[in-house]
């Protein structure tokens, strides 16, 4: 098993009769690379992951099987066939079940790979439908593994920080209750990702902290409201952040967000607007990144009905580059937008006074491993 966001596979050193391949959009010209290297080398090749499921044409002209949506419920007849050399073109995924799921297989992947950082899958899905994610067209609603099975998987791990792998950690008030009441006694650090709504349950809030949350990845995205409510995320209300953020600080949890430029409300002032904005409601850690018309998105669907896309090179679909007409920039000033966004969100000046803000909220030694 190789994870290239860990270290390249050399096709020239590796030899396999199969060879699956999962990757999404802005990874597809590398995928399409190893396919061909060892198809050249005869491995049979099955291309699976978020490109080929809404991409299935293209990627089956790089593989002898495309394998669409979750794998789970095809995977053995796929080996079946393969270790018979007689691959079908089409492997169609349904949703898996949830009490079925094995551990990520430890003896092939370490944590020490991983910085010591492991991910444990919760669920899958989203109840919400964003026009730029591709969750909801994957994975459907939200699905839970179930609770024994997690805490199970985190026993057996020989690292404290965790990953709570999920869309939408805390979709189910009922269930993330649970979960955060049978964490407590393993005293393990987690991160996540939820929504905002998560700061305006101080019941949830403070079992989450006890449970160990130390660090959310929230999407707030822009502080353009007619942008949010466009995107589907009207449920992020920009005049609530700043309270919002400082009830989750309260508990000693880091909040993370990315700032997303392109949305067709923004004009130039957005970049040097939202810095100052996501400065001052507190976030602490944040990146700049160009709205990605994934494949299979409503985004990409709107930009290919109004003829805006400006490029099918997967390379550039990677968040820094403007693969699309903005409406109210050029491209150019979308992609020098979000270095200046770095620039004004980093400064000297804001990044004093955070650090200070944070040391408050955190603690010192917490505070210096913010990067
Ligand atoms: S809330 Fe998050 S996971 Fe759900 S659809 Fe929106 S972006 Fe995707």
């Amino acid at each position: 098993m190789h994870d290239e966001t860990i270290r390249m596979v050399d096709p020239r050193k590796v030899t396999a009769d199969l060879v699956v391949l999962f990757f999404s959009t802005p990874d597809a010209n590398r995928g399409y690379e190893l396919a061909s290297a060892f198809s050249e080398k005869g491995s049979q090749i099955v291309i699976g992951g978020l490109h080929a499921t809404f991409m299935p044409e293209e990627t089956s002209e790089y593989a002898d099987a495309v394998m669409t949506g979750e794998c789970e419920n095809v995977w053995d007849e796929l080996l079946q066939d393969a270790q018979n050399r007689s691959l079908k073109p089409r492997y169609t995924g349904t949703y898996a079940d949830m009490s079925k799921l094995n551990p990520y297989p430890r003896h092939l992947i370490t944590a020490e790979q991983y910085g010591w950082e492991w991910s444990v899958l919760v669920s899958r899905g989203c109840k919400h439908n964003c026009s730029f994610c591709l969750i909801p067209g994957m994975l459907g609603k939200t699905r839970y593994r179930p609770i024994p099975d997690i805490i199970n998987e985190i026993s057996e791990m020989e690292t404290d920080w965790v990953e709570l792998h999920a869309d939408h950690l805390t979709e189910d008030r009922e269930y993330a209750l649970e979960l955060f009441k049978a964490l407590e006694t393993l005293k393990i650090r987690w991160v996540g990702e939820t929504t905002i709504r998560i700061a305006d349950d101080p019941e949830l809030l403070e079992a989450a902290a006890r449970s160990g949350a130390k660090y959310l990845l929230i999407g707030i995205k822009t502080p353009s409201k007619a942008a949010l409510k466009r995107a589907g995320k009207g449920f992020v209300k920009p005049e609530n952040l700043k309270s919002q953020i400082s009830n989750i600080h309260t508990h000693g949890i880091i909040v993370d967000t990315t700032a997303i430029f392109g949305f067709d409300e923004h004009t130039p002032e957005i970049f040097i607007e939202t810095a100052k904005f996501y400065h001052d409601i507190g976030v602490d850690i944040t990146a700049p990144a160009i709205a990605i018309p994934f494949p299979g998105s409503r985004f990409y669907k709107q930009l290919e009905e109004e003829d805006r896309l400006l490029s099918d090179n997967w390379g550039e679909f990677d968040g820094a580059h403007a693969v699309y007409q903005p409406k109210n920039m050029s491209c150019e000033e979308l992609e020098a937008g979000a270095e200046e966004f770095s620039q004004h969100f980093y400064s000297m000046s804001r990044s004093a006074s955070r650090k200070l803000r944070q040391i408050k909220d955190f603690g010192l030694a917490t505070t210096l491993q913010i990067t």
